[in-house]
């Protein structure tokens, strides 16, 4: 169902603790089957977290150590992988259901790499606006959907304070096309989504992030049937 404005953090965290956990650790996992919407959905994100890992496997900075702020880390989709390559990972859900899991699954994943971090992965249960401490590389992928571009406009800055030197973010892109599509999705009758989708444009994005003293340097778009996802990667200016 839809909600109009309100306590997006409520919603959102008791919808990932219970109905919405069910649904995500399903489409962020592997092997479980899935329908063939949640199926394109796993595809597309897992196209957006390679595009991710391999800009910081192009910078090469990864196996120097370098302190990852995974903001929103879901089942640990980006975190693990950065972690096995070498990252100091704080990955951090307002969910604590997903902070759980992504837990339990980076364990399982360094147990089958044989592989032992210098420093051990920490995974907790959090809000990204309550993120404390300063990491080389904040991350923050296809969480801002779940919110309007004014609490969108806070993360950003919240997340810019956390980071050194490299912020990673994705979300929706609001273009017209798009807002069709989804006008379209709400009006078939389905499972209700629980949450609400927002999409934001690209230049409100942009414009928060240069606002806190950043500017973009690479940008990504992923789409395929139904996922649809915009990356930016900002520097200090
Ligand atoms: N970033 C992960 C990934 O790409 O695999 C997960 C993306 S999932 C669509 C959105 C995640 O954001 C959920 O796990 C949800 O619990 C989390 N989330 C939503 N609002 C949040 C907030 N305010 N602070 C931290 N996490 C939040």
């Amino acid at each position: 169902a839809t909600e109009a404005g309100g306590d997006e953090m409520k919603s959102v965290k008791d919808y990932f603790n219970t109905v919405g956990f069910e649904r995500w650790e399903k489409i962020y996992g592997e092997t479980e089957e899935v329908n063939k919407v949640q199926l394109d959905i796993r595809t597309g994100h897992a196209k957006t977290v390679s595009k991710v890992i391999n800009w910081l496997k192009e910078d090469g900075e990864l196996s120097k150590g370098i302190t990852v702020c995974d903001a929103g880390c879901g089942t640990g989709s980006l975190s693990i992988p950065l972690a096995l390559e070498g990252a100091s990972i704080n990955a951090s859900d307002i969910s604590s259901a997903m902070a759980g899991e992504a837990e339990k699954r980076c364990q399982a994943a360094l147990e089958a790499a044989g592989t032992t971090p210098a420093v051990a992965p920490k995974f907790e249960a959090n809000d990204l606006e309550s993120i404390s401490g300063k990491y080389h590389t904040v991350t923050c992928l296809d969480v801002m959907i779940h919110y309007p571009q004014d609490k969108a406009d806070a993360m950003i800055t919240h997340l810019a304070s956390l980071a050194d030197d490299r912020l990673i973010i994705s979300f929706a892109p609001k273009t017209l096309a798009y807002s069709i599509l989804k006008r379209i999705g709400e009006l078939f009758p389905g499972p209700s989504k629980a949450t609400r989708a927002y999409l934001h444009y690209e230049e409100d994005v942009e414009k928060a992030l240069n606002a806190a003293g950043w500017k973009v340097c690479r940008r990504e778009m992923t789409a395929t049937s139904f996922y649809f996802s915009r990356l930016l990667e900002a520097k200090r200016a």
